[in-house]
C-alpha cells in the first residue's frame, strides 16, 4: 500500500529498531514509548485494522504477541505487560495499518491504560446479548 508508513517500515524500506522479524511480521520499538521497551507488532502485508485481517494472520499475530511478551518480560525484567490494539479513530488508532502494542509495565510506572468502570444494566445486557450473541 503506497504511502503507508508501517508498510514501509515492516518491509524494510524505512529503517526501524527491529526486535524480531519473520516472513509475516516485523516487531519494532515505538518512537513515542509509553514505557521502556514499548514495541509494535507490524504485519508485512497491509490491513488497516483487525476487520481487514485474514484469520490466519490474526492467529499468527497473537502467537507472536505471546512469544514477544514472554521474551520481553524475561529480558527487560518488567513486572507485567499490556497488549493493546486500536481499531478506528474513536478507539485511539492514529496509524491505519494494523499493529499490536506491547507495553511493558513496571511497578508504579504511572502509565495510564485505564477507564472509569460504568454499570451494566439489565436492559443493556439484554439488548447486547440479543444483538451480538451468536
Ligand atoms: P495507534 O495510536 O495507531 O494505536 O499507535 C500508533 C503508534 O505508532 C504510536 O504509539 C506512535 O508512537 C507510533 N509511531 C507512529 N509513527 C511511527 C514511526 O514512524 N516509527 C515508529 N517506530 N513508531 C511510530
Ligand atoms: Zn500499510
Amino acid at each position: 500500500m503506497e504511502n503507508c508508513i508501517f508498510c514501509k517500515i515492516a518491509n524494510g524500506e524505512i529503517p526501524a529498531a527491529t526486535l524480531y522479524e519473520d516472513e509475516d511480521f516485523r516487531v519494532i520499538l515505538d518512537l513515542g514509548p509509553a514505557s521502556k521497551g514499548h514495541a509494535l507488532i507490524l504485519p508485512k502485508t497491509h490491513a488497516a485494522n483487525i476487520y481487514e485481517m485474514s484469520d490466519e494472520l490474526a492467529a499468527k499475530a497473537m502467537v507472536l504477541a505471546k512469544k514477544m511478551a514472554t521474551v520481553m518480560t524475561e529480558t527487560l525484567k518488567c513486572d507485567g505487560l499490556n497488549i493493546v490494539q486500536n481499531n478506528g479513530e474513536p478507539a485511539g488508532q492514529t496509524v491505519f495499518h494494523f499493529h499490536m502494542h506491547l507495553i511493558p509495565r513496571y511497578k508504579n510506572d504511572g502509565v495510564g491504560i485505564t477507564w472509569t468502570p460504568g454499570k451494566l444494566t439489565e436492559e443493556e445486557k439484554e439488548e447486547i446479548l440479543a444483538k451480538v450473541k451468536a
